[in-house]
């Protein structure tokens, strides 16, 4: 039997560290910028509840210093400085510009984890190829940069929506919190408590895109020699879909997908395609 196809674990778990780390920027960026500021915030905001006699003191708004706080705070992330930044962050600044990690999506490197699948399939089918026919896959790949190039900007976009769909969500978690009438303490716990939400978002877009590529490629190069059909293969473990394995083994034809997708298209599944070796005379390896 062929040696069957390998998923690429190792790239999958170096891409999900530099996403993790990027995206635990956003907590500690907070503690440098938002929890400092948590108290002003609270006792901005009891100044003009209307149970309260005080006369309100003009000034910004508790919700402007918030969103100004929030925008410094995802400006560590996106490599954006406004100017505001070092008067809000103030004497936090060498601290803020020592955080390790990628201070912005396009430090990641997203084009070289790209190149990495890339060589990692090829590996694979080239192993595949001269194992079944005793000569490896050398064909051309003229598809190859554009869809590398199509994975690279969907997933500087992915990880860009990581800090922005987080600021927005602490934006409105804040408010909620204040309304509530949480004390200063109370709310920097309720802070700290969101640090580990874009973490696992991180996780879950490493996960998932690194296997969406390697499948694509994989299905593109096996359709390139003449593969027509694979055999569809799970992990076989409690987090496969069940749809998946009860279509455990059987075949598929690459240009008819099933409804969600061929193997590795749905979020996170890590199926994949075995492929159906053709006669060696129905085939073309250059
Ligand atoms: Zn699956």
């Amino acid at each position: 039997m062929a040696p069957r196809l390998q998923q690429p674990v190792g790239i999958e778990r170096q891409y999900a560290k530099a996403l993790k780390q990027y995206a635990r920027r956003l907590g500690k960026a907070c503690n440098l910028i938002l929890i400092p500021e948590v108290p002003r915030l609270v006792e901005s905001a009891n100044r003009y509840r209307p149970d309260d006699a005080a006369t309100p003191v003009a000034g910004r708004s508790w919700v402007d210093l918030l969103a100004g706080l929030l925008e410094s705070t995802l400006g560590v992330v996106t490599g954006v400085q406004d100017v505001g930044l070092a008067a809000v962050i103030g004497s936090n600044q060498p601290e803020v510009e020592a955080l390790p990690g990628p201070s912005s999506a396009d430090e990641i490197g997203v084009v070289v984890y790209a190149e990495q699948i890339s060589e990692h399939g090829l590996r694979q089918i080239r192993r595949m190829t001269k194992a079944q026919y005793g000569e490896q896959y050398a064909k051309d790949e003229p598809w190859l940069t554009d869809m590398l190039r199509a994975w690279e900007a969907q997933n500087l976009s992915l990880i860009r929506s990581i800090p922005e769909r987080y600021v927005e969500e602490l934006q409105g978690t804040v408010i909620r919190a204040i309304n509530e009438g949480q004390s200063a303490t109370d709310l920097a716990a309720t802070i700290k408590g969101t640090y580990d939400k874009p973490v696992k978002r991180a996780q879950l877009i490493a996960d998932d895109q690194v296997g969406k590529l390697h499948s694509q490629l994989a299905q593109a190069r096996q359709q390139a020699i003449g593969v027509k059909e694979y055999a569809w293969r799970g992990i076989l473990d409690a987090r496969e879909r069940p749809e998946h394995r009860r279509r455990e083994g059987r075949t598929y034809q690459w240009s008819n997908p099933p409804s969600d997708g061929h193997p590795g298209s749905a979020v996170r599944c890590r199926c994949y395609g075995q492929p159906i070796w053709p006669p060696r005379d129905k085939v073309t390896l250059t």
